[in-house]
């Protein structure tokens, strides 16, 4: 039975270290070492040729796109990459495995030796250290049927679909993480969140964790303080989201307490991740690399990537996320504080379309971390699933600055927009929204007002204008809102005038 020990308390006594594999399906054309092309969702084994199956005397040819995926990723991870490199072998059966090996890279691998900062929630950084980042193929895929969740236990019979067999990979693997403390699973999300957002930015994949472009192997250990040898440690496989990153880090710390307190050690071993309880369970005992009997792989000669080539690599990367929101930060003015609040609600690439679409950078963030803040979290979705674009944003911002919208009005406009009603100007056309710019009817309303409200009438022309706002408010409420309070206040300042 596993006695879980409370989360701060495992960290308070214990000290938690992190490791982290993440693999990346790269998006090439074709696959890794033959010609079959690769899309996600293809019907099964459609893509496929007889390297991707292991046929015997098919002969694998490399990908030259995707060693410069690798060497992109391995730059930006701030990585020495290799002058001369070799593929291996790493032998095992499965039958989604149809050659009984899977062509990786073991002692010789593309990228090495690199580091990323990760910024977390309260704006400080943190650095990982990257131990390597090397190039392999993705297995096929089998498929349960009959069992519960999809797992080979208790299922009917089993299928293998063979398109993802020899999808390009990039692994990247850190060094241990040491001195996060308590905040290990937040480390362990920020890690592989911005590993993601940098293999978009590079273009090296379209990144989507809900497809299994990006899968993360989380492996914790616990150590009695900072200053004792690393314990032993279990690796999570295939965590696929953000939160299940945190969770599965946080309920590994607490079960490996327990495992301690109560005097036993920690099985190395992989463990599943459960997301439908938060708990991990025991896979398989963990393999050392010997058991693999890697060696290199003879039907590949060895990648010797040019100087040049890598510097021309590295002259051609793009601004990486990180960069990008400084410059971003400095460009718009924001506090520290704001734009964290950006970042954390998803919220920059659409005030970045918001500002190009002509709103200033103040103005984009009241509307998206305010009215639509609000809305998307009543609606119970990411801002950018909210059916309103920055560009219908810059639309209703003209409306307010050409005085067509007051504030008042504008959310209302918005809420039209959102209802689905629309275009800004559709939305005030059919609502009947703008403000009422022609002077007459407001001075009927005036007329009214002062007329209906005698007393505040004669303080105002004894030149008390303190219960103007009564006056104000009269004429707003009878044009419905539509009124422009600044034009209002001096019209009834030009009525008192002329007595
Ligand atoms: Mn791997």
């Amino acid at each position: 039975m596993t006695t879980l020990v409370d989360y701060d308390d495992a960290v308070r006594r214990y000290d938690p270290v992190l490791g982290i594999e993440v693999h990346v399906e790269l998006g090439t054309r074709t696959k890794m070492f033959d010609g079959a092309e690769q899309s996600f969702g293809a019907p099964p084994n459609t893509q496929i040729t007889p390297v991707s199956l292991g046929l015997p005397g098919a002969l694998p040819v490399l990908n030259r796109t995707a060693v410069e995926y690798a060497i992109r990723i391995g730059l930006a991870l701030n990585c020495q990459i290799a002058q001369w490199c070799r593929f291996a072998r790493k032998n095992y059966f499965y039958p989604d495995i149809p050659k009984n090996y899977q062509t990786s890279q073991y002692d010789e691998p593309i990228a090495f030796e690199g580091w990323v900062d990760v910024e977390l929630e309260d704006g400080t950084t943190f650095r990982v250290e990257i131990e390597r980042a090397h190039m392999e193929e993705d297995a096929g895929k089998n498929v349960h049927v009959g069992g519960e969740g999809g797992r080979i236990h208790g299922a009917d019979y089993s299928l293998v679909d063979y398109n993802r067999a020899g999808v390009p990979l990039v692994e990247i693997v850190t060094k241990p993480i040491l001195g996060a403390g308590e905040r290990v699973p937040e480390v362990a999300r920020a890690y592989v969140q911005t590993l993601r957002d940098m293999f978009r930015a590079l273009g090296v994949s379209e990144a989507r964790m809900e497809r299994g472009n990006v899968r993360a192997d989380v492996n914790v250990s616990l150590r009695a303080d900072a200053s004792a040898p690393l314990g032993t440690r279990t690796e999570t496989k295939n965590v696929n989201s953000f939160r299940s990153i945190e969770r599965a880090v946080r309920y590994e710390v607490s079960r490996q307490a327990g495992v301690l307190d109560a005097g036993g050690t920690v099985t190395q071993e992989t463990r599943h991740w459960h997301e439908d309880n938060g708990t991990t369970s025991p896979g398989r005992i963990k393999s050392d690399a010997d058991d693999y009997r890697y060696f290199p792989e003879p039907d590949l000669v060895p990648v010797e990537p040019s100087r040049e080539w890598v510097e021309q690599i590295r002259a051609s990367l793009p601004e990486l996320p990180a960069a990008r929101r400084r410059r971003l930060h400095d460009e718009w003015g924001y506090a520290d504080a704001e734009m964290r609040d950006v970042v954390n609600a998803g919220a920059l690439d659409l005030i970045e379309a918001t500002v190009t679409a002509g709103v200033t950078p103040a103005a984009a963030r009241k509307w998206w971390m305010g009215e639509l803040a609000r809305t998307a979290k009543e609606r119970e979705v990411e801002l950018e699933a909210l059916p309103i674009t920055p560009a219908q944003i810059g639309a209703l911002q003209q409306l307010v600055d050409a005085g067509t919208l007051t504030d008042k009005l504008a959310r209302q406009v918005l809420e039209g927009v959102l209802a689905g009603e629309g275009d800004p100007e559709q939305v005030v056309a059919a609502r009947g929204l703008a403000v009422v710019s022609d002077d007459g009817p407001l001075l009927e309303a005036i007329d009214a007002a002062l007329a209906a409200q005698p007393d505040i009438a004669a303080k105002i022309r004894g030149g008390n204008m303190g219960p103007v706002g009564a006056i104000i408010g009269a004429v707003m409420k009878a044009t419905r809102g539509q009124a422009d309070a600044a034009r209002v206040r001096e019209l009834v300042m030009q009525r008192v005038a002329e007595g």
